[in-house]
């Protein structure tokens, strides 16, 4: 086993899958300084996720305790029809919860003076002895290790494997999350609900989360949603991501940028296209994040003293609902093969070990995101697809299996 005490490690990115990453290091001994771009804090962002045990169990591994608990609990999900009725159903008791939800508590395990924001990373090099990170402001930190949690647009995947980028799936999600207090009394037996409609070629998702303060208490909770809506590349996506000054964000447009027309055209669309009650759901949508949606998937984890882990590594399309779980399962796999060996070859390990469960979430994801893709009007509209509405509710939202899709080497 490798001494930890005192070994030197920078963390790019202070988001989820970093955090796991920085608190886990930080328990073993290693002096961990951890670096995200944004200025101030991320507490206030992200929408609902799905939960999973696995999850919980590496938080605690990472010196987070929670007696509470972790969201609100689903007895399972219904899919369902046009006209409201349900077409499927499948029994899968589960959590599901608000972004914050994991994100707060790990930010507060680790400790603050350990964390610095506003610190954008450019550039980064290495040798046999360590790594350099280089930042906007000029000034430039350096370790024996460099994890690069960075997310899907990743500088240090940039540097490391700058053949190896995003690619645009053919439609965007639209997340809103209403107060549960707003709603009117129609919408009482579905909020509980984990739904699936399939509006206009697309696919809709709600679900309750917690409310704000973490309360999953009946009347203070909130009602998220997950619109996937088919939008081509080119001038439709230009569009859309482009904001009232004119100016084409790349990749995704920040929520207060998004052109007020284009949320307008969304509801219209809702009151069109879904069975009330869901279509409330939309209309009381007081804003939207847009998230076009993206895979990814790098040929290798660690390269010499940097590791890439959660989405700079890989990153499934959300329908698998494993985002933060994988992030999780990384940031464990890098620090126990850290506790084994020296860096470059810990980082070899490292990669072994995760890249068959990454490349099964992103197999799995792209499964479920294919009808969309397609422009089909239903999962099972393509036999040859096999993806049928029982198979669509036993795979969303849930952890995959590392033989997933042919993936078990
Ligand atoms: C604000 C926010 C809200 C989210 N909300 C949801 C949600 O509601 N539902 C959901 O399913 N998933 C959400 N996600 C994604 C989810 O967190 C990830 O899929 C998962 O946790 C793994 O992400 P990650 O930590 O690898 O990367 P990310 O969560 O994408 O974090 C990357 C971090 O790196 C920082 N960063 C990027 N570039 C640089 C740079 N050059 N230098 C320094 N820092 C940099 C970013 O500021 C960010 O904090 C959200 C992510 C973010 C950042």
């Amino acid at each position: 086993m490798a001494t930890t005490a005192g070994r030197r490690a920078i963390v790019i990115g202070g988001s989820i899958g970093g955090l796991f990453a920085a608190n886990l290091l930080h328990r073993r001994g290693w002096d961990v300084r951890v670096y995200d771009r944004v200025p101030g804090s991320l507490e206030s962002r992200g929408t609902g996720i799905a939960h999973h045990p696995e999850t919980e169990a590496i938080l605690a591994r990472a010196g987070v305790q929670d007696e509470h608990a972790p969201g609100v609990r689903v007895e399972g999900r219904v899919a369902v029809g046009p006209d409201g009725t349900i077409l499927a159903h499948a029994h899968y008791p589960q959590y599901v919860t608000a972004w914050g939800r994991v994100f707060n508590p790990l930010r507060l395990a680790f400790p603050a003076e350990r964390m610095r924001t506003g610190m954008e990373l450019r550039a980064l090099d290495q040798d046999a002895e360590g790594v350099t990170a280089h930042f906007a402001d000029g000034s430039s930190a350096t370790a024996e290790l460099l994890v690069g949690a960075d997310g899907f647009r990743s500088a240090v995947r940039a540097a490391v494997a700058p053949d190896v980028v995003p690619i645009y799936c053919g439609y965007v999600g639209w997340r809103g999350l209403v107060e549960e207090s707003v709603f009117s009394p129609a919408f009482a037996p579905v909020f509980a609900q984990f739904t699936f409609l399939f509006p206009g070629h697309g696919e809709f998702i709600g679900y309750p989360i917690p409310g704000l303060n973490d309360s999953a208490e009946p009347g203070r909770r909130r009602y998220n949603f997950l619109w996937y809506y088919p939008l081509d590349a080119g001038a439709p996506l230009d569009d859309l991501l482009t904001d009232a000054a004119g100016t084409r964000h790349a990749y995704s447009i920040p929520p207060g940028l998004l052109r007020p027309a284009h949320g307008a055209a969304v509801k219209a669309d809702a009151a069109a296209r879904l069975p009330e009650p869901y279509a409330e759901a939309v209309r009381r949508a007081e804003g939207f994040l847009v998230q076009p949606i993206y895979e990814l998937e790098s040929p290798a984890m660690g390269f010499g003293r940097v590791a890439l882990l959660g989405d700079a590594a890989f990153t499934a399309r959300p329908h698998v609902g494993v985002g933060v779980l994988k992030a999780a399962e990384d940031a464990e796999a890098l620090a126990e093969a850290l506790d084994e060996a020296p860096v470059p070859a810990a980082l070899a390990a490292y990669g072994a070990r995760r890249l068959p469960h990454c490349r099964a979430a992103v197999a799995v994801s792209r499964h479920l995101g294919g009808f969309i893709e397609r422009r089909l009007p239903r999962p099972d509209a393509d036999p040859a697809l096999g993806l049928t509405l029982p198979r669509l509710l036993a795979l969303s939202g849930r952890p995959v299996a590392r033989d997933a899709y042919g993936n078990a080497d």
